[in-house]
């Protein structure tokens, strides 16, 4: 079997917060915990899960923004946290990330050419001409004329702005997108605009995108799989069509309430979850979601629930699910990956 084009396995990130004043009072702080996940060539993996829970941790520590405390990260056969750093920035090439707000993503003192063409000369010689019309052609794959060359961000819309930091992240050709929180900033109308604009462009291009967001309906249409973190874990990771007919996990089902049901006049019942996502500094013990749950037990007081399979590629965290397939290991791709060498 072809290796996945990412392929991430018990990445963990912890850092050191001092507290008081004068930074004597020091906490680790666990961002990630032994997250794993493989993402295909040409696929979309959706990441869910709401502020605070380590998505935007986890993009930074696969573009090596961050160094991880422990952990693997494979990106097309090559292993990211052993590679110097003349390396890791050719490699980043090939990895390019597309955040929330353009208009803090996008120079406000450049206009349109120039945003666009800044990747391609740190990265390619080319003329004058070839330069042109290289941006010019980019822009009309996002669907923007060359009468924006000329424009700043400040000039733009938030919906036109997003396509440039896209023409921009396509200009050198990557083969993975991590989009974080592509369409958080932009009107309803606009994100679904966007969302098709990802679409073709993947379908055109063969892009794999790891698409983070908050909001699980945006990513219903995008994603081939979805991942649900909580607190610096996935708690559950199945097929898109799977995950929405039969949400597992508590807080996956939560997420899903409020969601618009699939079958037209169908509804759902909308579940309020109670507080927030609880801190990284000071997670609660056992399973992280158990303050929120309605379905709490004793044992996820205690106990952190082992990922389990309850169909063939749905795994879930939960001690709901414990009669479930024991996966004898903390992470459930290291189960599919014994199942590959079988
Ligand atoms: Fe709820 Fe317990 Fe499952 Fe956690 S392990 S989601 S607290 S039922």
């Amino acid at each position: 079997m072809a290796e996945p084009l990412l392929s991430v396995r018990d990445l963990s990130m912890t850092y050191v917060r001092r507290s008081s004043l004068f930074g004597r009072r020091a906490r680790n702080v666990a961002a990630l915990k032994e997250v794993s996940l493989d993402i295909e060539a040409g696929e979309t993996l959706g990441l869910v899960g709401e502020s605070g829970c380590g998505k935007s941790t986890l993009a930074r520590c696969l573009l090596r923004l961050l160094r991880p405390s422990s952990g693997s990260v494979r990106f097309a056969g090559e292993d990211l946290l052993s590679l110097g750093d003349d390396a890791m920035r050719r490699m980043r090439q090939a990895m390019q990330i597309v955040l929330q707000n353009p208009f803090s993503s996008l120079n406000p003192r450049l206009n349109g050419f120039d945003l666009i063409a800044e990747p391609l000369r740190a990265h390619r010689a080319l003329s004058r001409k070839e330069m042109r019309d290289k941006v010019v052609s980019l822009l009309a794959e996002v669907g923007l004329t060359s009468d924006f060359l000329g424009r700043h961000p400040h000039q733009l819309s938030g919906g036109q702005a997003q396509r440039i930091a896209l023409a921009r992240a396509l200009a050198l050709n990557p083969a993975l997108v991590i989009l974080d929180e592509p369409t958080s900033a932009l009107d309803v109308s606009v994100q679904a605009q966007i969302i098709n604009l990802l679409i073709r462009l993947q379908n055109q291009r063969g892009l794999t995108y790891l698409f983070i967001t908050h909001d699980l309906s945006v990513v219903q249409h995008i994603s081939d799989r979805i991942a649900v973190m909580y607190l610096g874990r996935i708690v559950e990771e199945a097929g898109s069509e799977q995950i929405f007919a039969e949400p597992q996990h508590p807080y996956t089902q939560a997420l899903l309430s409020s969601t618009p049901a699939p079958d037209p006049g169908g509804r759902r019942q909308r579940i309020i979850l109670p507080g927030t996502v609880p801190s990284a500094a000071n997670p609660p013990a056992g399973c992280a979601f158990h303050p929120r749950c309605s379905h709490v037990m004793d044992i996820c007081r205690t106990q952190y629930p082992a990922p389990r399979r309850t169909a063939p590629e749905h795994f879930v965290s939960c001690h709901l699910y414990d009669s479930a397939q024991d996966m004898e290991s903390n992470s459930m791709h290291n189960l599919l990956d014994k199942d590959a060498q079988q």
